[in-house]
């Protein structure tokens, strides 16, 4: 099957069409600026990049340049659209309803837009995305695979909050989580990896990327994890403060003459790293940089980050009673040997043992513990897209 991977957010739009039988990625791209001015990036796998400006004042003018791009006559992937077998759709919020991927109808798509509350500035992108390709490509399967499903197994008492009962009853606040898909796929390949059995095992899954958080997994199922009802909570992130202290709002509103939304603002926006950096950048990469060559707030930042990776994955061999192995993904995790090795440091008492040449291999892969490390600490690149792909192909079958 050729499978239509999208994933929409609110002013850009990543894709990948998959063949699903070889899981080769046949040509993958974005779509950037929409409603700002438009840009197009395409590339058909073995080909070059291919960067097209164009007006897409909407998703829709987005979704039909990939279309055209992906059916160019000289530079295409395809022939024609009928070559597309079915589209998966990234969605951010699924509330509690969707526990699992789900066949997109218009049932599934009432109890979405029920869902937008809890994610206004994601799930309705994720719609725009659904309805522009029905109406472009009428007939064709859709999936929708939802960031929050694997975290439905949470048992009450992980997802709770200390708040009165009533708000989880009138309005579902509650614990959620995100980064489901690459929490499922990366607990998955860890298991496989080192040919641990999945429905006897205790993983714990640091997804670290701009956002970035951590799952407990128990027999294959997530039984706690970091972010929220929001992607706010847990970590500190690239520029979202996680956890903090809920008084502070009230408290720098005041100082700062702002209002909840000016707060709210600089938690998602101005801080984290890039806050605590004093606005140097969210990307580890500089920080890495400007910390080697002496910057303190760069420093302080990456030692902030760390050690709330350190203490949620401490939380979680607690949660869980024990831990077999752990897995770093995305874009820290995958890349900064630095991150991991910090984070791993204050893990001596659970046994485990850094293989400091493994641990700067980065692109496939990698046990990175030593061979006498008690738990198992692995790189495992995530891939949300192939993700998305098998579940949309798995439920279509
Ligand atoms: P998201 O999907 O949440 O936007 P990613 O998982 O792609 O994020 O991660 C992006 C982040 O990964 C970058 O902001 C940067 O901090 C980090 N990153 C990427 N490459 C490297 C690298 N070589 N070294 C250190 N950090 C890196």
């Amino acid at each position: 099957m050729k499978v239509l991977i999208i994933n929409c957010g609110s002013s850009s739009l990543k894709y990948q069409l998959i063949d699903s039988d070889t899981e080769e990625v046949l040509a993958k791209g974005l779509c950037e600026r929409i409603g700002i001015d438009g840009r197009l990036v395409y590339q058909k796998a073995g080909c070059d990049k291919e960067i097209t400006e164009a007006p897409m004042p909407t998703h829709k003018e987005g979704i039909q340049m990939v279309l055209d791009a992906l059916t160019n006559e000289k530079t295409g992937a395809i022939s024609s659209l009928s070559e597309i077998d079915a589209i998966g759709h990234r969605v951010v919020h699924g509330g509690e309803k969707f526990a699992c991927s789900a066949i997109v109808d218009t049932a599934m798509i009432d109890a979405l837009e029920e869902c937008t509350e809890l994610a206004p500035l994601h799930n309705p992108a994720n719609l725009i995305g659904i309805h522009v390709c029905q109406e472009l490509m009428p007939g064709v399967p859709m999936v929708g695979v939802f960031d929050t499903a694997f975290h439905q197994t949470m048992p009450e008492k992980a997802y709770l909050y200390g708040l009165p009962y009533e708000y989880y009853e009138k309005y579902k606040v509650r614990r959620y989580g995100f980064h489901g898909t690459s929490h499922s796929f990366v607990s998955k390949e860890l298991a496989k990896f080192l040919g641990i059995d999945i429905n006897h095992s205790k993983l714990i899954v640091c997804h670290l990327g701009n956002g970035a958080s951590v799952s407990a997994v128990v027999d294959g199922k997530c039984v706690d994890t970091s972010m929220g009802m929001t992607p706010l909570e847990g970590l500190v992130m690239g520029t979202r403060s996680g956890n903090v202290d809920p008084a502070i709002l009230e408290f720098i509103a005041k100082k700062e003459n702002l209002d909840l939304a000016g707060v709210m603002n600089v938690l998602n926006k101005k801080s984290g790293v890039y806050g605590l950096s004093k606005g140097l950048s969210s990307d580890f990469r500089d920080l890495e940089e400007a910390s080697a060559s002496g910057n303190v707030y760069a420093t302080k930042a990456l030692d902030v980050f760390c050690y709330h990776v350190t203490k949620t994955i401490g939380a979680y061999v607690a949660a869980m009673n024990g831990v077999d192995a752990i897995a770093f993904t995305a874009g820290i995790g995958e890349n900064a040997p630095i991150v991991r090795e910090a984070v791993v440091k204050n893990l001596e008492y659970l046994g485990v043992k850094l293989d400091e040449e493994q641990n700067q291999l980065r692109g496939k892969n990698t046990k990175i513990s030593a061979e006498d490390s008690k738990v198992a600490v692995c790189v495992i690149p995530t891939n949300e897209e192939l993700a998305i792909c098998r579940e949309t192909v798995a439920l279509l079958k």
